[in-house]
């Protein structure tokens, strides 16, 4: 009997666009106040990560999770981004969290994100993405109402402290890469990888910068095999090992941020590379070939 195969499973590549100076690690040392500031290197580390995905062996369609923030002060970014064939979704406005916004708040940096984005790229953006995964029960109905199609904001680890949780979800004990929330509204949920009872966060992000590629490369093939689907994400600034550094950030916030950020792109087209035989679907994509 042959192997069993990841080829023709799925991989969605998500990226959420913000800049170095925007991240929550560094919250208690720059206020948004002094955003405008400072420099902004999103633009060309997006495009470095586009020209990545252009140079894939296979064709590579992504979904970027864009700011509103960057989308007002980088329109040209966003149009690249959806001409590219890429997909453009909303990260929120100015990334607040939506466990700390009222319900009006949110509803308002929900709508108005989503429109940001649609007078640029003169198409409908479907999907959204809370800021550090912070999203709630509250918050999902309020992305729905919104007008989105999807959320991506479900994480199944529960030991970064960030995160936030939907309750329907977690008392399911398994994970699926897709969950009709409703027959017109979905979520898609970032992978971990689940070992018995546990679950790993294998998503992306600084797990993906700390673990060796053959590791990371081991549970995605689990996952893949397990779900036939690995939803990923990472973000501009983690190919960009020249940033800025800043003072006074807590020592563990400074690893988490900093570690290994000047091998994360050759890790990023090994990880494409090495899954060549997958499709690399927009988050769109792959709502619309789910099987009804
Ligand atoms: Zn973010």
């Amino acid at each position: 009997m042959d192997p069993p195969s990841i080829n023709n499973k799925k991989i969605l590549l998500t990226f959420d666009v913000e800049d170095w100076f925007q991240v929550e690690n560094f919250k208690q040392c720059i206020s948004n106040s002094t955003w405008p500031l400072r420099e902004l290197r999103v633009e060309n580390n997006t495009i470095e990560l586009l020209d990545l995905l252009a140079d894939a062996p296979i064709p590579v369609r992504a979904t970027f999770f864009i700011l509103g923030w960057i989308a007002i002060r980088c329109p040209n970014l966003v149009r690249e981004i959806h001409q590219r064939g890429h997909e453009v979704a909303s990260h929120g406005i100015n990334h607040d969290l939506c466990y700390k916004q009222t319900p009006n708040v949110l509803r308002r940096d929900l709508i108005k994100s989503k429109g940001i984005l649609e007078d640029i790229i003169g198409s409908e953006v479907s999907g959204y993405r809370a800021p550090s995964f912070s999203i709630t029960d509250d918050a999902i109905n309020s992305v729905q109402e919104a007008g989105y199609l999807y959320d991506s904001s479900y994480n199944s680890y529960e030991g970064h402290g960030r995160y936030g949780a939907l309750t329907q979800l977690k008392n399911m004990q398994q994970d699926l890469p897709l969950y009709a929330l409703s027959p017109s509204f979905y979520e898609i949920p970032v992978s971990n990888l689940r070992i018995g009872n546990r679950v790993i966060p294998w998503g992306g992000g600084g797990y993906f910068r700390l673990l060796p590629s053959f590791l990371h490369l081991a549970g995605v093939k689990q996952i893949l095999l397990q779900t036939g689907c690995y939803t990923f994400y990472m973000h501009p600034w983690e190919i960009d090992p020249d940033q800025p550094r800043i003072n006074g950030v807590k020592p563990f916030y400074r690893y988490r941020h900093y570690v290994n950020l000047s091998s994360a792109k050759n890790k990023l087209e090994k990880f494409i590379s090495k899954n060549a035989g997958c499709s690399f679907l927009t988050c769109r994509e792959f709502i619309e070939q789910w099987p009804s």
